[in-house]
């Protein structure tokens, strides 16, 4: 970082800037994480420099001797992770892994069925202002209001009407385990294929913590940054029983193809051209740090500080949508409290807490105002913290939501704030 200070103050300035912002404030955003500096120093490495168009072996270009390597270490701790049959390294994020399998099952204007956004689903889940809603008919199954969960006898009901040809299941806020032998049923009634995305809890998955998409799921995706903790990237898996079941008639030629040659297709040329070597080589490194014994702890931890916060929010008050939570994340609904999600996402920021505004189940505000706030644990449970800290967040949190206008009760909070930090050191080596 020294050269680049020399060179380039303004670009240094802003990374300083990033790294106090991460040191000194509570990272409670459930869709982010803190990755270990082998990840930063592997992603950051000459590996940037090269063109590996293709797959290991097969490639487009020369010289890929040892990306080929790094591509094969990659895939093969994929598998073992997930004990899959099938993994692809290379989607550049987890949107592009989602778009991959739907280029592979799907046909433009067929039909598909995933969590409403406004429950917990995802962009690339059929939202009309992403390419999935415009290139394939959506529709959408919602939680319970009751219970704030998927209900399987609804999912059923609008998969026979509508005859989906791929169901996904999984969201961005959904804080209880998804029931994939559930969702398989209702698949398996409509014949649909069935995929899970998996890019919030893949961590978990990884390490036992949640249960296992297997033998449910045809394909999972996932991102790679977010409990899985290590560089931004996606990915594609599935499982074991799969080639087997389910061949995919190939458009032109008509010859039934394995769903993994199609997969790969997909990614590339289907989508996307040189795969980022560097960050595969990220996704590498990560995945071993998932499989260290270590990693299982740090999992189990996530979930026990979830569950404290979820408790004490409780006794504060706060209503959270399935009340409670089984995952890394809690999502709490405003609705019965004067202060919309916009609101409170300003303030607890202001207060050094980092959270986002979330749209809770049945929301009457607008996805740019909304009712409530989502909180996750990875990242803070990354630096150490435990129960006693989750304690003193939800107090925090409590503190700025209850007197929300009150700005010398802010900087309290925020002072706070930098206190517990500063007990918890990050990237201390930097
Ligand atoms: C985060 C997320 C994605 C996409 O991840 P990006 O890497 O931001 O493209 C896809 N699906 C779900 C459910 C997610 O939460």
């Amino acid at each position: 970082m020294k050269k680049i200070k020399e060179y380039d103050l303004e670009l240094y300035n802003c990374i300083e800037k990033e790294l106090k912002r991460e040191r000194n404030t509570l990272e409670l955003i459930a869709s982010e994480n803190f990755t270990s500096t082998n990840v930063l120093n592997i992603v950051g490495s000459i590996l940037t420099n090269k063109y590996a168009e293709g797959y290991p072996g097969q490639r487009y270009y020369g010289g890929c001797e040892a990306v080929d390597e790094v591509e094969n270490i990659a895939r093969y701790r994929l598998k073992k992770l997930f004990n899959a049959e099938y993994a692809n390294v290379q989607p550049h994020s987890g949107s592009q892994a989602n778009m991959a399998v739907y280029l592979t099952m799907l046909n433009p204007g067929d039909k598909v069925m995933g969590l409403d956004l406004a429950h917990g689903g995802h962009l690339t889940h059929g939202s009309k202002v992403n390419f999935s809603g415009q290139f394939y008919d959506f529709v959408s199954y919602g939680l319970e209001k009751k219970t704030g969960r998927v209900n399987f006898d609804n999912v059923l009901k609008i998969a026979r009407e509508h005859k989906p040809k791929l169901i996904i299941c999984g969201g961005s806020a959904y804080p209880r385990y998804i029931e994939f032998e559930k969702f398989r049923e209702v698949a398996d009634t409509v014949d649909s294929y069935l995929m899970a995305d998996i890019a919030h809890p893949s961590g978990l998955i990884a390490s036992g913590v949640h249960p296992s998409p297997w033998p449910f799921c045809h394909v999972a995706t996932s991102t790679t940054h977010k409990t899985l903790r290590g560089p931004r990237g996606g990915i594609i898996i599935a499982g074991k029983d799969f080639e087997n079941k389910w061949g995919v008639v190939a458009p032109k030629s008509g010859r039934v193809k394995m769903i993994s040659e199609l997969l790969d297709k997909s990614v590339m040329p289907g989508i996307q051209g040189g795969p980022l070597m560097h960050s595969i080589a990220g996704k590498a490194i990560a995945f071993k740090e998932a499989l260290e014994p270590e990693f299982k702890i740090y999992c189990n931890n996530i979930v026990s500080n979830s569950k404290v916060l979820a408790e004490e929010l409780k006794l504060k008050g706060y209503d959270l949508v399935s009340n409670g939570t089984d995952t890394h994340l809690v999502l709490i609904d405003l609705s019965n409290r004067d202060i919309t999600g916009k609101l409170a996402e300003k303030k607890l920021e202001e207060a050094g807490i980092t959270a986002n505004k979330n749209m809770v189940p049945f929301d009457r505000k607008s996805p740019l105002v909304t009712s409530g706030i989502r909180i996750g644990t990875p990242a803070v449970t990354t630096r150490g913290m435990g129960s006693d800290e989750m304690r003193k967040i939800a107090d925090l949190i409590d503190s700025v939501l209850s007197n929300i206008e009150d700005d010398k009760n802010i900087s309290k909070v925020k002072s706070s704030v930098e206190e517990l930090c500063s007990s918890f050191s990050l990237y201390s080596t930097i």
